[in-house]
């Protein structure tokens, strides 16, 4: 995908500096944090969100989640706990069409469900 923003900062073309970075999977800092610690997790192949996801993508999303724990592990913010999200297409608001999971914390989170 030639014109995914995430696509481009996932395989480091944006030059946006990566948190955690393997053959997979790239994390970094949310532009516009909403919570001390936000950090998106995506994934290097474009796959536009999770209602496009088969059963090929299955061991991907696992992956997505686990490298979440380990990053939020990383942070220190395991044992007071965090927030994962998936906002999916317009309703879920979902901006940026490639998926991303939303590791969010270092403090309390209002209750949102
Ligand atoms: P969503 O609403 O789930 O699509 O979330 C998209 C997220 O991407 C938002 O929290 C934005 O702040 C974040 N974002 C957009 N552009 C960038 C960027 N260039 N670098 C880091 N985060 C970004
Ligand atoms: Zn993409």
């Amino acid at each position: 995908m030639e014109n995914c923003l995430f696509c481009k900062i996932a395989t480091g073309k944006e030059g946006t500096k990566l948190i955690f970075q393997d053959r997979r999977v790239s994390a970094f800092n949310d532009i516009a944090p909403k919570a001390p610690i936000h950090i998106l997790i995506v994934p290097r192949i474009h796959l536009t969100s999770v209602a496009e996801m088969t059963r090929e993508h299955e061991p991907l999303i696992g992956y997505m989640i686990n490298v979440a724990r380990k990053i939020a592990d990383e942070q220190k913010i395991s044992s007071d706990g965090y927030r994962l999200v998936f906002n999916t297409r317009a309703h879920g608001g979902q901006v940026v069409d490639h998926i991303h999971l939303h590791l969010l914390g270092g403090h309390r989170l209002g209750s949102m469900v």
